[in-house]
């Protein structure tokens, strides 16, 4: 029985898109709320009864979005150019190692808008 989970997370993070020039609104330091789906795909175990217990999703993907919370993104290692498509793959590649499960991360800086990354 194969099943999709997901997990949600936030962090809380300033940036600036430097390269867009001040008439561009992500030009100047602003901040978001991110909010960050995680899914992860496979077999149901059938003796827990889980593809995964949520708690241990939740224990391999919090230490890696706790690197990014009340950061200020363009100073961190990998994301100078802190757009949700980079921040999709600098989680992409810190997580896919610790858990192959992962098939998407989805990233929001706001309710309106959302990048979806399945590692292509
Ligand atoms: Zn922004």
């Amino acid at each position: 029985m194969k099943m999709r989970l997901t997990h949600e997370f936030s962090f809380e993070a300033s940036h600036r898109l430097d390269h867009l020039g001040p008439n561009h609104p992500c030009y100047p330091l602003h901040g978001h709320s991110y909010r960050v789906t995680i899914q992860v795909e496979g077999e149901v175990d059938p003796v827990t009864g889980f593809l995964i217990d949520y708690a241990e999703l939740k224990r391999i993907v919090q230490p890696v979005i706790t690197q990014l919370d009340h950061t200020h993104l363009n100073d961190v290692a990998g994301l100078s150019l802190s757009t949700t498509e980079h921040i999709a793959h600098w989680l992409w590649q810190r997580l896919k190692p610790v858990l192959p499960m992962l098939t998407q991360i989805d990233i929001r800086e706001t309710p309106a808008t959302a990048c979806i990354y399945r590692g292509e």
